[in-house]
């Protein structure tokens, strides 16, 4: 495109007061308004490429294709998804373009009417903050009961109340206050999950109804809604930073009406301001038990990383047939000063949900590339280490750079470090995964899938992702003897990882029969008690001095 249409183009999209967009006939973003990038809350960079339909809620998209084919044009309404992931209805007139030489639609969206006016037609709605308000909401609670009545799940009713928000209303005025209720109840709701509901009960009062999937999703949400209203609160150069108090109950073991839990909720959240508030309580001494064990955990672990409580344990990677160790796998442990040796299984969980897997995962990194380094120079042997990476870990937008920067710190030659993920991080963006896995392997890592054959992720990943390794999961080396089909799927990995001409290592063989079946089908490395457990670096030191297990 010449420059001056691409100018022409950027004036007219950023000038409007109108969304609008541009995507290609694959429904990708290829320009976006700045009007509509600040509707969405994205910057221009990160929102091109993606698929529209992420923000625009395309039902019933058949007679629109019809239109754009008979007339070049459609016109009609739709739901767009805002930044705080509100749905606002839009009126849409959508254009077939050419750009660039290049068929493409325009869309051009304009809101059909304000949050407030909404609301006063939809009186479930709450008129200052636009979101559910009690009537709907008892609605919405009943129905995720049912629901997960079905499916077994658990469902936690949460009651917050802003600490003293009568006296930020009297203190500043009531213009502040409904500042405040309108960015909370935006801010909760985008700390939210989509199945999650939220209302604003009344006063300062919003309850939230969360699907548990698991047994500390309570305390996860609960944490991360406290973490959501931390940020300070501004109106015309005035900042105030304020905290809450939240209530817990659980369905069906507190309850099982939705009044009840929500009047659970509510006393537990005014215990929780009685005792000082910022923090929240469970309305049954049973959960407030677990949620303390959790926090206790948490803090724990931050100590640990500032005392420098962990260690690497290495197990070697072994080749079946001379005994060589070809490779080592580094393996977390927290020596913790009261509860002795911690396995990793106990901690890594928390840690990847409370966000200290970051700091924890940089260091395992740092410690393996170093204590390789170190053998290295000691003339022991080129080993590859690997070095399992968690999934927050992964998103990292800067991940690539951070691991190059270790490495680099280290001197250790890029070809000795391995990194294993599992399957469960090759969903998602997929175009940001294979961008940094082609990072990594650009700078000259390994790339390993661990517990291979547990995921639920497709095998096409196979061939568009840059993996040089497959780890079949202990699970199926486990089984072997007993089930036939287990066999049958590690034969099965074994074939694949040939055809595609990928290094296979068996995980979790601990006795001469998987060995001796793993070598007839043609598994070369193994890892697993059989040959060692993990040792401290010493004593993997001893055997690597010697360079056979045995
Ligand atoms: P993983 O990455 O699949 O590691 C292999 C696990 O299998 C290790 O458990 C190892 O001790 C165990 N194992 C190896 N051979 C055998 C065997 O023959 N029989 C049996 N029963 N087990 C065997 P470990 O060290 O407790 O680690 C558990 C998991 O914790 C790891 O599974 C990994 O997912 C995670 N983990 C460990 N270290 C780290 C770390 O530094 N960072 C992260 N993000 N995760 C880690
Ligand atoms: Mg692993
Ligand atoms: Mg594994």
């Amino acid at each position: 495109m010449p420059a001056s249409t691409n100018t022409l183009l950027t004036a007219l999209l950023n000038s409007s007061s109108e969304h609008l967009l541009v995507t290609a006939e694959d429904h990708r973003i290829r320009e976006a308004g700045s009007c509509f990038l600040r509707f969405v809350g994205e910057e221009r960079e990160a929102l091109l490429g993606r698929p529209c339909y992420e923000f625009l809620l395309l039902e019933g998209g058949a007679a629109m294709e019809q239109a754009l084919a008979a007339e070049g044009s459609w016109q009609g309404q739709l739901l767009l998804r805002d930044r705080y992931r509100n749905t606002v209805l839009h009126t849409v007139t959508l254009h077939s373009v050419v750009l660039a030489g290049e068929p493409c639609r325009l869309w051009i969206m304009r809101p059909v009417d304000s949050p407030v006016e909404v609301a006063e037609r939809r009186p479930q709605y709450d008129l200052l903050t636009g979101l559910p308000s009690r009537v709907l909401f008892m609605d919405r609670a009943e129905q995720a009961m049912l629901n997960s009545r079905r499916h077994r799940q658990s469902v936690a009713f949460l009651s917050l109340g802003i600490d003293g928000f009568s006296r930020i209303n009297d203190g500043l005025g009531h213009e502040f206050g409904d500042h405040v209720l309108k960015e909370t109840g935006q801010r909760l709701k985008g700390a939210l999950r989509n199945s999650d509901s939220i209302a604003r009960m009344g006063g300062d009062q919003f309850d939230c109804v969360v699907v548990m999937t698991s047994p500390d999703d309570g305390v996860v949400v609960t944490e991360k809604l406290l973490r959501a209203l931390k940020q300070p609160f501004r109106l015309n150069g005035q900042d105030l930073t304020l905290t809450a108090s939240i209530g817990i109950s659980v369905f069906p073991a507190d309850g099982d009406s939705a009044d009840i839990l929500i009047k659970q909720a509510e006393s537990a959240m005014r215990h929780c301001k009685h005792t000082g508030g910022d923090s929240y309580q469970f309305f049954s001494s049973e959960m407030n038990e677990r949620a303390r064990r959790r926090i206790d955990l948490e803090n724990a672990l931050r100590q640990a990383i500032e005392q420098q409580q962990f260690l690497l344990y290495y197990q070697p990677k072994v080749d079946v047939r001379s005994g060589a160790i070809v490779g080592a796998e580094a393996l977390i442990r927290w020596q913790h000063p009261e509860r002795g040796m911690v396995q990793p299984g106990e901690f890594i969980p928390v840690a990847e949900e409370s966000g200290l897997i970051g700091p924890i995962g940089a260091w395992v990194m740092r410690e393996a590339c170093r204590q390789n380094r170190t053998w290295l120079k000691g003339g022991l042997g080129a080993v590859c280490v690997s070095v399992n990476m968690a999934a927050p870990q992964f998103r990292e937008r800067d991940i690539v750079a951070q691991v190059a920067a270790i490495l680099a710190e280290s001197g250790l030659p890029a070809k000795l470090l391995e990194l294993e993920i599992t399957e469960g991080l090759l969903i998602g963006d997929l175009d940001a995964i294979e961008e940094k896995l082609h990072g990594f392997r650009r700078l000259g890592l390994k790339i390993a899938i661990d517990d291979f054959g547990t995921g639920y992720s497709s095998l096409s990943y196979l061939s568009r992702f840059p993996i040089t390794t497959l780890k079949i999961d202990r699970a199926f080396i486990h089984d072997l003897e007993n089930n036939r089909s287990t066999a049958e799927i590690a034969r099965a990995i074994i074939g694949l990882s040939r055809g595609l001409d990928l290094e296979v290592v068996a995980e979790g063989a601990e006795t001469a029969e998987h060995i001796q079946f793993l070598t007839e089908q043609g598994c070369g490395t193994v890892q697993g008690f059989f040959y060692s457990r993990p040792l401290p670096a010493a004593e993997f030191e001893v055997m690597l001095r010697r360079g056979t297990v045995r």
